[in-house]
């Protein structure tokens, strides 16, 4: 019939549908939908808001939206809500402020809620949607233990350069309660001929948040009295509901530094010692030496086999001390004698070591194979020194087998990582560390002759350059040493 297609039976339709499908929608939504009358009485409110609260939609409909609050806060409310129907608009409610909710437990809840006015034919309304936020304060409150706990000094700035979090140490290291520093600029940590730098790296940062160190080396704090510190900082960026702040975590090095500087000036010292004595001692030794052998010269004839064999064995002393002071002084030079690193060919240095190594390359009949070698920052002459003791270890410590040496190197990052790898009688890993100690040794002299110096260099010299040297255990039952050195930056 022509009659059921009139255009208000499907108008009708339309609104039904429209209808449904606007009920379905605030069933299942994923924040609480209350919509309060003005009279404060609840009209209708979705499965979330009985979820969060724990009462049943009849329990709600029809009750006092008071019946989800605090008692408390039930009085506070009221007066909230009748300005709110005075001037009503859409807006957050109670910003700044933490909401809570009541449950039918008695149990109270924390919320976020937004207001929206909406006047139907039936009256005016208020529909609230309503956010358990819990979750959120946790989250929060984990992150304020967390950052309180930090033995580092934390603090947290806006994108303003407002400071809105600081710990406990931060307190301690600048000499400023929380109350002083909060809301302020956090130029006031900083000394005054800073602040205009600091400004334009914040903006730096905020246009290209990352995690990241500080850049610059010698960072300044500044204290309330106004004395300045040397501080490092790292800094993170935090997504907040204020907008992206940064979380700066800062450490005052001013006793580290001091402990570097004590021990810096106790190794000068010790070195200088060490370099006088042994440059001190050569002198009579040498005395020593030249008048035992001057005696058996003269009155070799003369003296009994015993007598001969007693200047052989003073001879031998005096030759194995000299050795001992020519390393010890060796030694001592690595720090006063060193030259500024330079971009250096590694190659041309193993080819150096190699010439000044080729008596015991010929007499081993070693193998030594070298790769390509890449160019890094060191002090040549010291680098030198490392191959020649590493390759020359490789040669001396030469197992049953024909002995292969190989040199190579890997990139790693900012760093070449240099390998000496040999076939001989390897290292107990027990003494991995210890071999790297001065003056210790692992075989006897006899058997393989030595002092126990050229590793304690090697570590000195690579140590000097920012390196590392380590051994382990190679494939092939011997020992690979290796060190890693700068390499030359682009
Ligand atoms: P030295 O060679 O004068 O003994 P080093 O400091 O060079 O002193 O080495 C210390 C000790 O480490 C050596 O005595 C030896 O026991 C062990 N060592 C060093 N290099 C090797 C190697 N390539 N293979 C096996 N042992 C080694």
């Amino acid at each position: 019939m022509a009659g059921d297609e009139s255009p208000v039976q499907v108008g009708t339709d339309a609104l039904r549908f429209s209808d449904e499908l606007f009920q379905a929608v605030v069933e299942f939504v994923p924040s609480g939908i209350l919509m309060v009358d003005e009279q404060g009485r609840i009209a209708l409110v979705n499965c979330e808001i009985e979820r969060m609260f724990g009462f049943a939609r009849d329990e709600l409909i029809g009750s006092s939206v008071e019946m989800l609050i605090p008692q408390r806060l039930t009085r506070q409310h009221r007066d909230l809500r009748q300005s709110f129907n005075e001037g009503p608009s859409r807006r957050p409610m109670g910003t700044g402020r933490e909401l809570l909710g009541l449950r039918k437990d008695g149990s109270e809840v924390p919320v976020e809620v937004g207001l929206n006015p909406v006047t139907t034919d039936r009256g005016r309304f208020v529909v609230a949607s309503v956010v358990d936020v819990t979750e959120r304060q946790r989250a929060k409150e984990r992150f304020r233990i967390l950052v309180e706990a930090s033995p580092q000094g934390m603090l947290m700035v806006d994108a303003r350069g407002r400071i809105v979090i600081v710990n406990q140490t931060v307190e301690e290291i600048f000499g400023y309660s929380r109350a002083e520093l909060m809301g302020q600029s956090v130029d006031i940590l900083l000394p005054p001929g800073l602040r205009g730098h600091h400004e334009d790296l914040r903006m730096q940062f905020n246009r290209d948040p990352s995690r990241r160190p500080m850049a610059g080396r010698d960072l300044v704090g500044r204290r309330r009295d106004g004395t300045e510190f040397p501080v490092e900082i790292g800094l993170s960026p935090v997504q907040t509901d204020d907008g992206v702040c940064v979380l700066a975590s800062i450490l005052d090095i001013g006793p580290r530094k001091k402990v570097e500087e004590e021990l810096r000036r106790s190794n000068e010292e010790l070195e200088r010692f060490a370099y006088v004595a042994s440059h001190d001692l050569q002198e009579p030794l040498r005395t020593v030496s030249s008048f035992v052998q001057l005696l058996a010269r003269r009155y070799g004839d003369r003296l009994d086999t015993d007598a001969t064999e007693f200047i052989e064995f003073a001879v031998g002393g005096v030759s194995r001390m000299q050795n001992l002071i020519a390393d010890l002084l060796a030694f001592s030079r690595v720090g006063t004698r060193a030259r500024e690193p330079v971009a250096t060919a590694a190659d041309v240095v193993v080819g150096h070591a190699l010439r000044s190594l080729q008596t015991a390359i010929r007499e081993s009949g070693v193998t030594v194979v070298v790769d390509s070698l890449p160019t890094v920052m060191v002090d040549p002459g010291q680098l030198e020194q490392v191959f020649t003791n590493l390759i020359g270890n490789a040669i001396k410590f030469r197992g049953e087998a024909p002995p292969v040496v190989h040199v190579g190197a890997v990139r790693d990052g900012s760093r070449w990582v240099f390998a000496v790898r040999d076939n001989g009688i390897g290292i107990d890993p027990q003494f991995n560390e210890r071999i790297f100690v001065i003056f210790q040794r692992l075989n006897r002299r006899e058997e393989y002759p030595g002092n126990g110096v050229g590793l304690a260099i090697c570590k000195k010299i690579v140590e000097r350059h920012g390196g590392r040297i380590w051994v382990e255990p190679s494939p092939d039952a011997g020992s690979v040493f290796q060190f890693s050195l700068p390499a030359v930056p682009e």
